[in-house]
Formats: C-alpha cells, structure tokens, sequence
C-alpha cells in the first residue's frame, strides 16, 4: 500500500477488552500513530487500518453494541482497508462459529472453532512457518483455530494441520497472539509499516 501523503499511517486499535496495549506499542515503535478506539466518537477520524485484539470475543461483541461502535468499525471493515484480527479478534471477523449463533462483524467466510485446544492445553508457544514470512514465534492462548475456509480465503499458516492463519481481501485472521512476541513483522505485512 502506497501512502502518499507521508503522513503517519493512524491505525485504529479496539481498546475495549483484552490484549490492546502491545499491539499500541508495537505500532508505535514502527512510528504508526497508533490510536485506542475505545468509544463511537474515536471512529470518527479517518483511520487507515484496524487492529481487532485478543481477549474475550463474546465480552467484545457485547461492549461493540452497547457502546454504539459496531456499525462504524462494519463499516470500516468493508471498505476494503486493512485489518488485522487476532484470536479473539479473528472470531469476531468469522462468518460462522461453532456452537453459537451470536457473530461478531461475520465479514470473512471461514468457521472458527473458540477455545480449541482445550482447557489442558489452554495456553502454549509455539515456532510455525507463515507464508511468505518464514518462521515466526506464537503465542497460542485459549485459541481458536479455523475448521473451514470459504472460496478465496487463503490459508497463511497451519499448526499441527489446523488453520491458525488466514487472509480474506484485506481481513488477516491469526489465532495466536504476534503482539506478545518480539518483531513487528505482523504490522509490516497487515499496514506495509
Ligand atoms: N477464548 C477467547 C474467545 O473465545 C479468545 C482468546 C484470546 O483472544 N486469547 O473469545
């Protein structure tokens, strides 16, 4: 993505609930002006991109609604600029979860499977290959991966043969958590930082 007028990218970071505060720092350590989106007025400056984090989907859909904010980040979504979703944010991009009927944003055709790998497995790191990255660390906490993929979704990367990443247009899913990890390579690829 080209950024003509030199100004810094704003990326707009779901601050509700959850893992927002190192996504904000790592965007500002690749000097993006990074902004929390914490209520319906801070949807109003144009941004350029949009982190949805990790934390408790079902908890973050109820506050989106409550707070008037959903519509606006719809929106945003659909007008094809980038976005990042992780774990939780990935559930709310789904366009089908497992067991519930309760979606979040259901911009990206792919099923989602919440807490997937179980409460004995809860939490784990792990080293896998991503496309066109190479191997990155992953943080996996009480994540969901991805049991089905629509036509034009493409699979980014996989653990133990289950989808913990995927690309719809300008919608990255991931299951894992890059933002407790060292590198910046997630915003690199999402925002072209
Ligand atoms: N278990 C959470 C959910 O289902 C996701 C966990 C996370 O975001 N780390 O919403």
């Amino acid at each position: 993505m080209t950024n003509p007028s030199k100004r810094p990218m704003r990326i707009g970071v779901l601050a509700l609930q959850g893992a927002f505060i190192e996504h904000m720092d790592r965007l500002h350590s690749l000097k993006a002006d990074a902004i929390e989106l914490r209520c319906a007025a801070d949807l109003s400056a144009p941004l350029d991109g949009l982190v949805l984090p990790g934390g408790e989907s079902s908890v973050q859909m109820k506050l989106l609604r409550e707070l008037g904010m959903y519509d606006g980040l719809k929106a945003f979504i659909d007008s094809g600029k980038p976005v990042l979703g992780t774990c939780a944010g990935l559930i709310l991009l789904a366009s089908s979860v497992e067991g519930q009927s309760a979606l979040g944003f259901g911009t990206m055709p792919v099923t989602v499977r919440r807490n997937a790998y179980g409460r004995q497995l809860g939490s784990f790191h792990t080293c896998a290959p991503f496309q066109g990255v190479g191997d990155v660390p992953m943080t996996f906490i009480r994540a969901p991966y991805v049991t089905e993929v629509g036509s034009d979704v493409e699979v980014l990367s996989k653990v133990d043969g289950n989808i913990v990443a995927v690309k719809y247009g300008n919608q990255y899913g991931l299951s894992f958590h890059p933002e407790l990890d060292e590198g910046t390579w997630v915003y690199k690829l999402v925002f072209n930082l």
